[in-house]
């Protein structure tokens, strides 16, 4: 499929969004579903694979650039510029697999923060594409790992909500100037 979104994959000086970090409030507001996927949705993704690109980020959800819409970009090749960016509208998982894996994940919005998180290794997800076409697909490893922790993004969930290791956390988070009481463990 030709993507109706085209970017070039540059960092620009000055991107078109900015994104929000660790302790703001910002980031832990659920997003709401886009009801139609009209020119100022796909203006939207076109601002933030710029967005990404600008910040060497392989994934960025709304909720980090401030809007609460279920909307995220993910390019797990930023360097390739023949591979195509993933745009996922509404991303709903519908399953995942037994098998967990572990890997040391980060955040544009917790910089310089990179911790081991346990996620299912497979995942199946339903979404709409940037045309607005309902779509499903199966994606594994890294992938796999992006989308669940932008998904948790539109969820107001961050990654770090999910590492284990307390002491690890704590060390990471005040050396880079965040707060440990930021986090909200998830069960
Ligand atoms: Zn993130």
């Amino acid at each position: 499929m030709t993507s109706v979104i085209a970017v070039e994959k540059e960092k620009l000086e000055n991107p078109p969004l900015d994104i929000h970090y660790l302790g703001d409030r910002i980031l832990r507001q659920p997003a709401k579903r886009i009801a139609r996927v009209d020119n100022s949705v796909r203006k939207l993704i076109k601002e933030m694979l710029q967005t990404m690109y600008s910040s060497h980020g392989i994934g960025l959800a709304a909720t980090q650039v401030g809007i609460h819409k279920q909307l995220i970009v993910i390019d797990c090749a930023p360097d390739d510029s023949d591979n195509k960016p993933v745009v996922l509208i509404n991303p709903k998982i519908t399953s995942i697999s037994k098998e967990l894996s572990l890997f040391e994940e980060g955040c544009l919005s917790i910089p310089g923060v990179y911790l081991n998180v346990t996620r299912p290794e497979m995942i199946e997800v339903s979404f709409k594409d940037e045309q607005g076409k309902p779509r499903k697909r199966q994606a594994t490893d890294l992938l796999a790992r992006v989308i669940q922790h932008e998904i948790d993004h539109l969820n107001g969930v961050m990654f770090v909500d999910r590492v284990g290791n307390g002491l690890a956390l704590t060390e990471a988070l005040q050396k880079n100037g965040f707060s440990p009481q930021a986090i909200r463990p998830v069960k």
